[in-house]
């Protein structure tokens, strides 16, 4: 674990050094969970965006963007329960003075269980070779069975909590599972408050009476309010979706994990609507479009997993998280929820407006029943950034930093590098790069010497370097060096164009989705 907390210090570290993500207000000493994007991250960011919008948008004819506006009505949040309900348990330790919230306190015991009896499964399969069997080891080991029996115990116990919102017990569980503060390592905790994670503003002047409203917590409910404007004006049958990517902002008491846990970040919302009695259908089909969406990328299949809701929010008839192998362990990085008709009734009942889907093929009215898929950019850039970092060792003893992002995610597709800074090479070499910016993100570099620009690129992840040398003046070949590999290839000029597109293109990522 100390290891992986190294791994993920140089990860945030080399995001601040080669301008993927700045600390916010930096040179006033930061603001809490905010963090601004540099130069190379708004451009990863950016392609993972787009990565997204066009495998909604693009790959299903059914499916539409909207972009609605971060201020909304006042009741909308009092109709989407986030007024009333979008609340946090949260305790405090008092010798540390430290905040947590008593869900992931418990939910980290949980998970303490479980990497126990994970420990007892590994050293057995040591210790018995081939000859072991799992299910057999698990379902008698007396260690295995009493710490499997009292993990799920306290999940039982946990969801009961949680459900019925229970706060005096939450921290009763707390205190009789002897959890301790990280800093601390004392069990003086307070009692366990709610608190409302919605941004509240003025609008209007005071003298006329301004109105509160709330900056969103979740760009869902600009596509509920929108429903009808965008089935109507835009001719849509049941089943269609509507897809937006904005801003989100939670008051998130514990804020760590760099962008993981934001107090400003951004969604990728979907909300697809579907007949009454098909939810369930389409939550699946959702589940796996959305695994494949990530798988695509090629940063490791086993990296991912499902996990599905024991809390079920008061709304939804299923929920799963995909997950992703991050250096601190399995995180969520997407929702999918079937959020049944409760939404769009709510907003029904609040506005007195009737939402409502006439099916012709039913030749009946009914407020259609909703999945929404919901991934964050930050928590989806994090993942990237994460599974693309790697400090390799080279066959002559060096370490070379290198970020291998997805080809067509990368900021900077290809860098143009004359070998030297004379002999009409940079002259030529910019004639290069004055036919591929059109297609790529390309960079143009002359200073230093090649191996070190090398490494520069392989810094940000550029996959191809194309170098011109003596020879190009020559026969109009440069070389093609690629950056996982290494690898150089002599390559005509003419063939650059479609040998960097093969692999840079987001049309080649999202042929994979078919
Ligand atoms: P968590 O349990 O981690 O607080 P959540 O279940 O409240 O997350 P959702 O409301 O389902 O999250 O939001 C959908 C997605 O938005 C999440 O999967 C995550 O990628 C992203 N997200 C939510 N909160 C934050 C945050 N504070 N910072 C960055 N991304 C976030």
């Amino acid at each position: 674990m100390a290891q992986q907390d190294d791994v993920f210090k140089k990860i945030v570290s080399h995001a601040k050094e080669y301008g993927f993500v700045f600390p916010s207000s930096e040179i006033y000493d930061g603001l809490s969970a905010v963090y601004d994007y540099g130069q190379n991250g708004v451009e990863l960011k950016n392609n993972i965006k787009r990565y997204w919008w066009d495998a909604m948008t693009l790959l299903h004819e059914n499916i539409v963007g909207i972009d609605s506006a971060i201020f909304m009505h006042p009741t909308i949040w009092k109709a989407s329960g986030h007024v009333d309900a979008f609340n946090d348990p949260l305790i405090d330790n008092r010798d540390s003075k430290k905040r947590y919230r008593a869900d992931v306190l418990i939910e980290d015991q949980m998970a303490k269980y479980d990497d126990k009896i994970a420990k007892e499964v590994a050293k057995a399969a040591k210790r018995f070779g081939d000859a072991f069997d799992e299910a057999q080891f698990r379902t008698t080991n007396a260690r295995v069975l009493d710490l499997q029996a009292r993990r799920d115990a306290l999940h039982e116990r946990y969801s009961k909590a949680m459900n019925a919102n229970d706060l005096a017990e939450l921290r009763q569980i707390i205190l009789d599972e002897e959890i301790v503060c990280p800093i601390s390592g004392t069990k003086n905790w307070t009692e366990v408050r709610q608190f409302n994670l919605m941004f509240k503003t003025e609008m209007g002047s005071t003298a006329d009476g301004s109105m509160t409203v709330y900056l969103r917590p979740e760009t869902a409910q600009g596509i509920f309010v929108n429903y009808l404007n965008v089935q109507k004006t835009g001719r849509m049958r049941i089943p269609f979706g509507i897809a937006q990517i904005g801003k989100a902002f939670r008051n998130e008491i514990v804020a760590r994990q760099f962008i993981f846990r934001m107090r400003e970040f951004e969604q990728m919302e979907m909300q697809f609507f579907v007949r009454p009695g098909e939810e369930l259908k389409w939550f699946q089909q959702w589940k796996e479009w959305r695994l494949k969406w990530h798988k695509a990328l090629g940063m490791g299949d086993d990296k991912y997993r499902y996990h599905d809701h024991e809390k079920l929010a008061h709304y939804a008839n299923a929920a799963t998280d995909i997950e992703f192998l991050m250096p601190f362990g399995f995180k969520e990085v997407e929702g999918i929820h079937s959020r049944t008709n409760f939404d769009l009734s709510q907003h029904q009942k609040f506005s007195g407006k009737k939402i409502e889907y006439f099916d012709p093929e039913l030749n009946q009215s009914y407020t259609p029943y909703v999945i929404e898929t919901s991934i964050g950019v930050d928590r989806m850039f994090l993942s990237v950034l994460c599974s693309a970092f790697d400090e390799e060792q080279l066959p002559n003893g060096e370490t070379r930093t290198v970020l291998h992002l997805p080809a067509p995610l990368a900021p900077v597709k290809c860098a143009v590098l004359p070998l030297v800074r004379k002999d009409g090479l940079p002259e030529k070499a910019r004639e290069i790069v004055d036919e591929l910016k059109f297609d790529f993100a390309t960079h143009y570099e002359e200073k230093d010497a090649i191996g070190k620009r090398y490494r520069r690129q392989d810094a940000i992840g550029t996959p191809f370097c194309i170098t011109v040398d003596h020879q190009t003046l020559e026969d109009n070949t440069v070389t093609l060096r690629e950056r996982d590999s290494m690898e150089q290839t002599r390559v005509a000029v003419d063939d650059l164009h479609k040998l960097i597109h093969d692999r840079v293109s987001l049309a080649s990522l999202l042929r994979k989705l078919r």
